[in-house]
């Protein structure tokens, strides 16, 4: 695998000293950041890791709903009134690939959900179940295809006063590609994780790259794992991660933008894995909203796609897979076989949106 002992004693030390890994985690736009990265040079994965650290801070500045002086926020208290004219080119392809999105995904996933994502308190934190009255207001406030943007001139403007662009549901994947992207360098491997939005520099080296499937039943153990291709990404959306309990309801965090409320669908847990970690992150929410049903034209959307999905099934769960990956899931033991019933991923994109 790695190491001296690869190594026949006649190389030069230099050629085969063991390369280092250095890994880090931090607190960061809500969630946990980790970051493991290989290299021959110690100092050089630890000038990689704070690359990483000044990206997903650079992200959060310029993205964040939470903030008032991110640009996405000026954006919005804007875009009602004139077309805004984004400054940051990261944001405005984020913003791009979040209304392509849209499109791709028959509107399960939707950027405009911040109406409904505030209404039910998810942002700012304030759980409530809302009226049905207060909930078809917002649901005016919502759909991607009440927003004019203007790729070449990068405007953004709302035909409803009130609108809110949300990139909660895609801007950690895009900020895990902009790392990748910013510290790729020969004979590097790594592996990012954003809050469970993973990408991989390279596959690993010596081993492959294996991702967990969490059991949705009891979330510290894991029913299955995944080998992963070669500089793959993959993002897994459930409601363990943000809920609240009312009227022994659980809400979620994931709006289904047609009915404005916590969507629910025999899909409770949705992985999707592909090369860009900003894809894995559309699909990952989209899939969650749409359900198993719609589950095969949302993948058709996106080339090269693939998806482990954890589906309600009588008492039970189900796992539900793509084609492509009979012989890269393993399942624990005691587990049920997946089925793989989703279409397999076919050409790899030649493209990233
Ligand atoms: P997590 O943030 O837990 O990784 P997701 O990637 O699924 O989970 O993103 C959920 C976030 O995306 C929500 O907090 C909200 O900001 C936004 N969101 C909620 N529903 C949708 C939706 N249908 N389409 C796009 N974004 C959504
Ligand atoms: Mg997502």
């Amino acid at each position: 695998m790695r190491g001296a002992g690869a190594c026949a004693a006649a190389l030069v030390a230099a050629s085969c000293a063991a390369p280092h890994t250095e890994t880090r985690s931090w607190p960061v736009m809500g969630t946990i950041a980790r970051a493991s990265v290989e290299d021959p040079n110690g100092a050089a994965a630890i000038r990689a890791i704070e690359e990483v650290r000044r990206t997903f801070d650079d992200v959060n500045a310029v993205m964040s709903n939470w903030s008032e002086n991110s640009e996405l926020s000026r954006l919005n208290r804007r875009a009602s009134v004139e077309d805004y004219r984004i400054e940051d080119g990261d944001l405005a392809e984020c913003v791009e690939a979040a209304l392509d999105a849209a499109v791709r995904t028959g509107g399960a996933f939707d950027p405009t959900v911040g109406p409904l994502v505030t209404l039910w308190g998810f942002r700012p934190k304030n759980p409530r179940v809302p009226d049905d009255r207060a909930i078809a207001e917002a649901l005016s406030r919502v759909g991607a295809g009440k927003v004019r943007f203007d790729g070449s001139r990068r405007s953004v403007r709302f035909d409803v006063p009130g609108m809110e662009i949300d990139l909660g549901g895609i801007a950690k994947g895009y900020a895990v590609d902009l790392a990748r992207r910013r510290i790729a360098a020969p004979r590097r491997f790594g592996l990012l994780d954003l809050g469970g939005n993973l990408g991989w520099l390279a596959a690993a080296r010596g081993t492959e790259a294996v991702a967990d499937i969490r059991d949705v039943a009891d979330p510290d153990r894991i029913c299955a794992e995944v080998r992963m291709r070669a500089g793959a990404a993959v993002a897994t959306s459930s409601e363990l991660e943000n809920n609240f309990t009312e009227g022994g309801v659980t809400y979620g965090h994931i709006m289904d933008p047609r009915t404005g409320r916590p969507a629910v669908t025999d899909v409770v847990q949705a992985t999707a894995i592909h090369p860009s970690a900003t894809v894995t992150d559309i699909l990952s929410t989209a899939l969650y909203v749409a359900g198993s049903l719609r589950a095969p034209a949302i993948l058709d959307a996106y080339p090269g796609s693939e998806a482990v999905l954890i589906v309600r099934e009588g008492a039970g769960v189900a796992i539900v897979a793509s084609r492509s990956l009979e012989g890269r899931i393993r399942v624990v033991p005691g587990a049920a076989a997946p089925r793989f019933t989703l279409p397999a991923a076919t050409m790899p994109p030649s493209k990233t949106p």
